[in-house]
């Protein structure tokens, strides 16, 4: 399988060089020239194997050059117990008798991201040998508050690797925050930002692109990647879980096969529900893609009117890991919808970047609508459904409960009675101050206080590895403006 630039059609790249580069030179981002497909027979044969087997096999099919064992190697290591607290890694919870929560939160880091970042480390560096690439790489990142974390504990102390994270000084939950200083690895860095999560993305994205940086540390040993889901290896790991739960669901007896389940996903920079679309490019019977946002409603806009306008206001929500108005893998998405138009996508891009708008063409409107539904969910309603769910038994966190409100909005307003399986992004530990407001309790002061006082409260009990922060020491204490990121760069790099 090759991969080409959604800028440039005519540039293409192993998914060795894709995984390895992170983002295409011009900007734009790797996408697999065709889809795969993924026969009923073969959905059948994937719900007998566990998790790790399913995403061997899955990924197998977007990466040839890599062998089947190795896949199943990275499987393995990825997703085994010690890693994962669920024997069945993202399993799910029934909650009617036609909808579902996928939880994508036993990895170690407590939030969806695990799920990509415990395989995108193995899959980068046997890129490095496959390619023959001797520099190290050096893995920048701007994150929202989970991924920052999820990659340094992947690429902690891997081989000729390194990872510098930049975070959104006040844009990140204490816990999360918490998280990032007391990374272990000699080869991680961490900095906050003084500005929000489109300022640190915008710095990111600045330094992939200067090419006086580039040689500069060329000169020094190393090149840049990206851990962050512009990366195609963050995105591929993620189209598993959406099979999984479909086979899940077929093994429960509670589908058959071919019937359509409907996904509403909770989504920022747009690369978990992209995940989910290529599913259904695949062939997976995915019935509509239910878009949720918070009350940064830019993606709702967009489905419902075809205009991205990010020329609005940035609000700072208890689900900060969706405040976001730049989301990168629309980008991904608006390429397939054109047919394939690199030099549209240029454009929308280019417009974008200049007065932050862009309006596409009818019918791509069209068949965005065929598929997606966009829907947001404010403050109090994250609030009040936080509080309802757990009146009913279930315990969810901020970003999910967005996620949960707006099916439950896009069911009133059509009618559709398809199953549908609502997308579990983080342990609602690790957003405990919001949380534990929800369900009418005051919050203790102390972030790690908070953990305990929940665990008393809900007798939901805490993932090991966050109770564990206790006592960690803080290694890192740095803060930039966002105009000096380039300089933390170099410094990291000495
Ligand atoms: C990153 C994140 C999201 C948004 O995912 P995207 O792939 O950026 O759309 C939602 N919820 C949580 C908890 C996250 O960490």
């Amino acid at each position: 399988m090759e991969y080409l630039s959604t800028r440039d059609k005519a540039l293409r790249r192993s998914a060795a060089q894709a995984i390895t580069m992170g983002l295409s030179r011009d900007g734009g981002l790797f996408t697999p020239v065709s889809f795969p497909s993924l026969s009923a027979l073969e959905v059948e044969t994937l719900c007998g194997m566990p998790y790790r087997k399913r995403a061997a096999y899955v990924m197998g099919k977007f990466l040839e050059e890599f062998r089947p064992e190795e896949l199943n190697l990275f499987a393995k290591n990825a997703y085994g117990p010690d890693r994962f607290d669920h024997p069945d890694v993202a399993p799910l919870h029934k909650m009617d008798k036609r909808t579902w929560c996928l939880e994508l939160w036993h990895g170690p880091t407590s939030a969806f991201k695990d799920m990509a970042l415990q395989m995108l480390p193995q899959l980068l560096s046997a890129s490095l040998r496959l390619t023959g690439e001797k520099k190290t790489a050096c893995i920048l990142a701007a994150t929202s508050g989970d991924t920052g974390k999820a990659a340094m504990e992947g690429f902690a102390d891997v081989d000729q690797t390194k990872i510098l994270v930049f975070y959104p000084e006040n844009g990140v939950s204490e816990i999360q925050k918490l998280q990032m200083v007391t990374q272990e690895g000699a080869n991680v860095g961490v900095c906050a930002v003084k500005g929000n999560f489109d300022d640190a993305q915008s710095g990111v994205k600045g330094i992939f692109s200067d090419e006086a940086l580039r040689e500069r540390l060329e000169e020094r040993g190393y090149f840049l990647s990206s851990a962050n889901s512009i990366n195609w290896g963050r995105i591929l790991p993620q189209v598993v879980y959406y099979i999984s739960a479909y086979c899940d669901l077929l093994n429960a007896k509670e589908i058959k096969l071919g019937q359509p389940v409907n996904f509403c996903v909770p989504t920022g920079n747009f690369g978990n529900i992209l995940a989910c679309y290529n599913a259904k490019r695949m062939g997976l019977p995915v019935g509509k893609l239910i878009c949720a946002s918070n009350r940064n409603d830019v993606l709702t806009d967009f489905i419902r009117t075809g205009v991205y306008d990010r020329n609005r206001a940035f609000h700072t929500t208890m689900s900060p890991s969706m405040d976001i108005l730049i989301s990168s893998n629309l980008e991904r998405l608006l390429f397939d919808l054109s047919g394939g138009n690199d030099e549209l996508v240029r454009e929308y891009m280019g417009q974008l970047a200049e007065t932050g708008r862009y309006e596409i063409t009818p019918g791509m409107k069209k068949r965005l609508q065929e598929v997606f539904y966009g829907g947001f969910c404010g403050e109090e309603e994250t609030r009040s459904t936080i509080e309802m769910l757990y009146q009913y038994g279930y315990l969810i966190d901020t970003h999910t409960a967005v996620a949960a409100k707006v099916l439950t909005d896009y069911r009133h307003e059509t009618g559709d009675k398809t199953p549908a399986i609502f997308v579990s992004t983080a342990s609602p530990y690790k957003f405990g101050d919001s949380v534990l407001g929800a369900i009418g309790e005051t919050p203790a002061e102390d972030s790690l206080e908070r953990i305990a006082q929940m665990e008393r409260v809900t007798g939901v009990g805490a993932p090991a590895r966050l109770a564990g922060l206790k006592g960690k020491d803080i290694r890192f204490h740095d803060v930039t403006e966002k105009e000096l990121m380039e300089e933390k760069v170099l410094e990291f790099l000495r």
